[in-house]
């Protein structure tokens, strides 16, 4: 309960980054990384529509911008030691179940399909219309876009709300949640990577900052990952939040799709190896995944 009054009170102060305007007042060309040329970040996108997160009693506590965390549980473990990969098929893909609720318009349906589709062009994994399985992706739009981290067990709620979520960066980002995925900048080295500069940071919003012990599957730390925050993520003073170091410049958290290691990442995590994604394979199955 406490937890939730808290995470009520970060979420309402997150409106103000959104009605701050003017200048960026850093004085310096800032190599066009302004808070405008971030409108369409993932993070600046999450920020927008989940402005009214949490307000629903009914709904899951949102954490860390966009997680949905089981009640008492402060804290994403790294995904393989609970358990929570999807299972892999004795053909080498790994069939996720997913249902989409009736409440999107048929555009958006297909735009969340298309999402959905896009990781069998390049992992094993296979969304695939629910068909009485236990567990399962249960996309509806609630009030913002959120997921859980990795396989929670029955269905589980992937949040696509119709007003601000349904972009496919936004819809990948959250699926990957869903698959197991935490937050690029949480990474285990991302000290090495980024500087997080918190004075900058809303208060009450420093936990989304916070460092997670990650597998990182050999993986480089990627800034142009589709889970990666933007600069200005949950800033309160049009200041940068995350910089990349050492140099300060390089653009961050631009993703408009899944990157090449946000794919080799996902390959990894569930060993796709190199056939199971080659869809000419396996053609009984074309009518069963997206
Ligand atoms: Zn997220």
């Amino acid at each position: 309960m406490i937890l939730q009054a808290a995470a009520l009170g970060v979420l309402f102060c997150s409106v103000q980054t959104f009605t701050i305007q003017g200048p960026f007042e850093n004085g310096e060309e800032y190599s066009g990384h302004t808070v405008e040329d971030d409108e369409f970040s993932v993070s600046t996108l999450l920020e927008k529509a989940n402005v009214n997160v949490g307000k629903n009693l009914d709904e899951p506590l949102v954490m860390f911008g966009d997680i949905a965390v089981p009640t008492g549980l402060q804290n994403a473990d790294p995904c393989v030691t609970r358990g929570c990969l999807w299972p892999k098929a004795t053909d080498g893909n790994v069939y996720v179940p997913f249902r989409i609720a009736n409440s999107f318009s048929q555009r958006q349906r297909t735009t969340i399909i298309e999402g959905l589709r896009s990781f069998a062009a390049s992992t094993c994994i296979r969304f695939t219309p629910l068909n009485r399985q236990r567990d399962f992706v249960d996309i509806q739009s609630l009030s913002g876009c959120f997921s859980f981290v990795g396989r929670r067990g029955r269905g589980q709620v992937v949040s696509l709300s119709r007003q601000g979520c349904v972009f496919r960066q936004i819809i990948q980002h959250e699926l990957l949640h869903a698959l197991g995925f935490n937050h690029e900048q949480t990474r285990s080295d991302r000290d090495q990577n980024v500087r997080i500069l918190l004075e900058n940071v809303i208060s009450g919003m420093e936990s989304n900052f916070r460092k997670i012990q990650t597998m990182n599957l050999g993986t480089p730390y990627d800034y142009n990952s589709v889970m990666h925050y933007g600069r200005f993520a949950f800033s309160k003073n049009r200041q940068p939040t995350i910089v990349p170091i050492p140099n300060a410049n390089v653009a961050i958290g631009r993703a408009t799709q899944m990157s090449p290691i946000d794919i080799l990442r996902v390959n990894r995590l569930y060993r796709c190896n190199s056939t199971a994604f080659r869809p000419d394979l396996k053609p009984m199955h074309r009518n069963h995944f997206l």
